[in-house]
């Protein structure tokens, strides 16, 4: 590992100015991802601002009934919390179906968001990796790429975003709050917070250099509506996503969908919205036929790769299912 400083923040404003002033400087929160990466070689920062005592450790469920969650939250507060559990239990779903206990007593909310693709080659600092290395090539498109993406990947990098708990928030629509050096604020939706590979899949978000994640906030959840978070993997614990889905469904007196938000994991570059097959089954019946017919139009973009070709069969089945298990099998 390469020789870095290391500083404790107690100050919002002074933490953002040095990782702003500084080259190569970088937030350490829980360093359950970071420290890792550092001592792989992936990542090289000169100095690590510790953030853990900044005030973004917070959960405030407010009157209207949304929830600021702050950026510092741990994943095992976070998944405990009784307003999140009973309001907006596929949040506490899907933290609970990431790492370990231990590992989500030390992660955080943001730095759950930023952490990096588990892609092997991109963690081996000997492989050519477009992500970490731009312009070196792409050595998982020859190689392994089972556990990769198939919906919004490019020719230089078919990564997936690990984050089991950016898929139910990208369905919930929630928004990320950031500040900048200077104390300028601004809001961002979560599906515009990350960026899809394209040319430059070393960019990854629109954070911008020293910018700090205080946040994240869920609007009040459809009224109405069930919610749940479903994760296939290789193992019962301890893996990510093959596939996964947060859903929230709603079914009017008809036995049509009054509402349907469906976001996936494990097959994007970014927890993935999946616009097209709400769009689809918005007012329909949640039949299986209909289910199944969405949910394969979601994949119509699909560029699979030899070895990950199965993640669409499977993701039409999780997103039936589960679909299926939140509104009771209604018009079947
Ligand atoms: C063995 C193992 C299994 C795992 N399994 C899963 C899983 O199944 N599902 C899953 O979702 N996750 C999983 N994880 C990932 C784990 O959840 C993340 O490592 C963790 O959430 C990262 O949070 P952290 O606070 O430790 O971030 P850190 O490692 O401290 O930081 C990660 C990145 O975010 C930046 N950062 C952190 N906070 C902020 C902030 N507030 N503002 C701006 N930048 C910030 C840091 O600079 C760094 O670049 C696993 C991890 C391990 C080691
Ligand atoms: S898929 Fe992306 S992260 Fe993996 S080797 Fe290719 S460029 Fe690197």
């Amino acid at each position: 590992m390469k020789p870095f400083a290391y500083e404790r923040a107690t100050a919002p404003e002074a933490a953002a100015t040095r990782v702003t002033d500084t080259a190569d400087a970088m937030y350490l929160a829980g360093g359950t991802n970071l420290v890792d990466l550092m001592k792989l070689g992936v990542a090289e920062p000169t100095l690590l601002v510790d953030i853990t005592g900044l005030p973004y450790d917070s959960i405030e469920h407010r009157a209207d009934g949304s929830v600021l969650i702050g950026s510092l939250v741990s994943n095992s507060v976070l998944s405990g919390d009784r307003g999140i559990r009973r309001r907006f239990p596929a949040v506490a779903e899907a933290v609970l179906a990431g790492a370990s206990g231990q590992l989500r007593t030390r992660a955080t909310t943001g730095g759950n968001l930023l952490q990096r693709t588990r892609c092997v080659y991109f963690q081996d600092v000997t492989k050519a990796c477009n992500k970490r290395e731009p312009g070196s090539g792409c050595s998982a498109l020859e190689g392994s790429h089972r556990d990769l993406a198939v919906l919004g990947t490019s020719d230089a990098c078919v990564a997936t975003h690990p984050s089991d708990m950016a898929v139910p928030m990208a369905a919930l629509d929630a928004v990320v709050h950031l500040r900048r050096a200077g104390g300028d604020t601004r809001s961002v939706p979560l599906t515009d917070f990350y960026l899809l590979p394209g040319d430059t899949p070393e960019r990854e978000t629109v954070l911008e250099a020293g910018e700090l994640i205080t946040g994240v906030e869920l609007p009040p959840p459809p009224a109405g509506a069930a919610m749940c978070y479903r994760k296939v993997r290789d193992r019962w614990s301890y893996a990510f996503a093959l596939v996964s889905v947060a859903a929230v469904a709603a079914t009017g007196p008809d036995g049509t969908l009054s509402e349907i938000r469906l976001a996936l994991g494990g097959v994007a570059p970014l927890p993935w919205r999946a616009r097209r097959a709400e769009e689809q089954l918005a007012g329909r019946r949640p039949t299986e036929e209909a289910l199944r017919s969405a949910a394969r139009a979601e994949f119509a973009s699909a560029r699979p790769l030899p070895r990950n070709a199965f993640k669409i069969d499977l993701a039409v089945d999780l997103i039936t299912a589960t679909v299926l298990e939140l509104v009771g099998g209604e018009g079947r």
